[in-house]
């Protein structure tokens, strides 16, 4: 990008803001959902729905979710791919990305704050007996069980990003104990923090999956780590389908190993009608909403991002290719 121009006029000199121009290309998201408010935001620059872009070799920025398969290739210019969605993934997994392009994920206040309030509910919905409590409804029973009070309860997130540390916050708030797993060594206040899992593992008897899906992390809830946990134990698992051996799960629930699964994502999504998860008594399941990105949030990141580029300056949020997320 040109750096900030000068026009000269008698007497005095204004900078120009370079316009840019933005492609939005995205399979899923709906450009009617994002492209008012971007256009507010940023009214000097040129926003554009792929494929209609009338000039491949001005984009500068591409918004995406999930882009049509080789659609970046084809913008020789691009200074920045920018997800519209946390986990990038499916991003990654495109053998037609060009190399060498920044990529940027999003990181959206209102999503996490929506993810901690569904760590929360299943959490709560777990620790007060609630699954339990439904499923004597629908038989007519009558019956209490022990109650716990929050501190007699630990758990363990597997991810302590900016979704795991935000859960964790609420978590404790609430006067759980809380654990941790991360890949680098962290210290945080009030939190248990491990880099080795097994230490997580045997500690929780919620174990909360908000790990991106990478190379190491695909499969990470399987029957060993099941088996690690204590007994009547719980898995919730909110990050992709990919990180947990679905038969594995299906085992150490029909064993009694662990009382209940809250699941929102799958290895098969749409989940499949005929798929054992959907009439498993031992498993809650959501349609991979447990957090949506909210464009009322998300739009002044991504503007953040676009000045940066017309600047000149390391966008924020940047994904470590070589890392996965
Ligand atoms: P993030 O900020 O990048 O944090 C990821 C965390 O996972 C970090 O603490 C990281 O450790 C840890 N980690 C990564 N690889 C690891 C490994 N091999 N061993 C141990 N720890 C590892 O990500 P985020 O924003 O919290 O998001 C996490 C994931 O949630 C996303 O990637 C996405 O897939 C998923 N998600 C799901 C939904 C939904 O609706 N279901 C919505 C949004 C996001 P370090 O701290 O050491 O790097």
């Amino acid at each position: 990008m040109a750096g900030n121009a000068t026009i000269a006029a008698p007497g005095r000199s204004l900078p120009v803001r370079p316009a840019v121009d933005i492609v939005f290309a995205s399979q899923i998201e709906s450009p009617e959902s994002w492209l008012p408010r971007l256009r507010d935001a940023l009214p000097g620059d040129r926003f554009h729905v792929w494929p209609d872009v009338p000039d491949l070799q001005a984009v500068r920025v591409a918004l995406v979710g999930e882009p049509p398969a080789g659609a970046l290739g084809t913008l020789p210019n691009l200074k920045l791919i920018q997800s519209l969605w946390m986990g990038v993934d499916g991003l990654l997994a495109d053998a037609t990305l060009p190399c060498g392009v920044p990529i940027a994920r999003m990181v959206d206040a209102g999503m996490v704050a929506a993810m901690a309030e569904t760590v929360l509910v299943h959490v709560l919905d777990w620790h007060r007996h609630l699954y339990r409590y439904r499923a004597h409804q629908s038989e007519s029973i009558w019956r209490r069980h022990r109650q716990y009070l929050a501190s007699d309860r630990t758990v363990g997130l597997l991810g302590l990003g900016a979704l795991g540390h935000e859960a964790a916050r609420r978590l404790l708030s609430f006067g759980f104990k809380v654990c941790g797993w991360s890949r680098r060594p962290k210290r945080l206040e009030g939190i248990e923090s491990f880099t080795d899992l097994d230490e997580v593992l045997r500690r929780s008897q919620v174990l909360v999956c908000l790990l991106p899906l990478t190379a190491q992390t695909r499969g990470v809830l399987n029957a060993a780590a099941f088996a690690k946990m204590p007994e009547h134990s719980c898995v919730i698992n909110i990050a992709r389908g990919g990180h947990v051996v679905e038969r594995d799960l299906l085992g150490a629930l029909d064993s009694g190993h662990l009382a209940h699964a809250y699941l929102d994502v799958f290895e098969t999504e749409p989940l499949p009608a005929a798929h054992p998860f959907w009439r498993h008594p031992g498993v809650t399941l959501t349609p991979h909403c447990a957090a949506l990105t909210e464009p009322r949030t998300a739009v002044p990141v991504l503007v953040e991002n676009i000045e940066r580029v017309r600047r000149g300056d390391p966008p924020l949020n940047l994904v470590d290719r070589a890392a996965g997320y």
